[in-house]
């Protein structure tokens, strides 16, 4: 993937319970710092230890950190959408998971279930799958 892709799209996550959001969230640097972006480094050059190797905060992260501040005794029982966006802000099919960091979070938290808009369609997986699933990505 291209720098300019990277810096263009952008991943919105919106979590439902009964029909309404109760948090929502879209990957980027914390802060909105600029001094924290390192989206372009190569991720062999950090040391195995450096657990995650991305700069920007998961849009995943954001809208449960929203949950937690808005709804935080909305999130049990409640589903996770996440869309990849182009940069004229069209909706991208999703790869199959391999997130650990944010498939962990979401199943700590108490949510549901994680849609995914794929090219076989849309697919809803329950939390603790989707854990499953992305440990065993590759
Ligand atoms: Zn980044
Ligand atoms: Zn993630």
């Amino acid at each position: 993937m291209r720098l300019s892709q990277l810096v263009k799209e952008r991943n919105v996550v919106l979590i439902v319970k009964l029909d309404k959001i109760i948090g929502s969230g879209f990957n980027g640097l914390p802060q909105n710092l600029e001094s924290q972006r390192r989206c372009s480094y190569l991720k062999e050059s950090y040391h195995e230890k450096v657990t995650d190797k991305t700069c920007c905060v998961h849009a995943e992260q954001r809208a449960i950190m929203d949950a937690l501040r808005k709804n935080p005794d909305k999130l049990s029982g409640s589903r996770l959408y996440f869309v990849r966006l182009d940069d004229c802000g069209k909706p991208l099919r999703a790869g199959e998971p391999y997130c650990t960091i944010c498939s962990k979070m979401v199943l700590d938290v108490g949510i549901d279930e994680f849609v995914l808009w794929h090219e076989k369609g849309i697919c809803v997986y329950d939390s603790g799958e989707y854990n499953l699933l992305s440990f065993q990505f590759g």
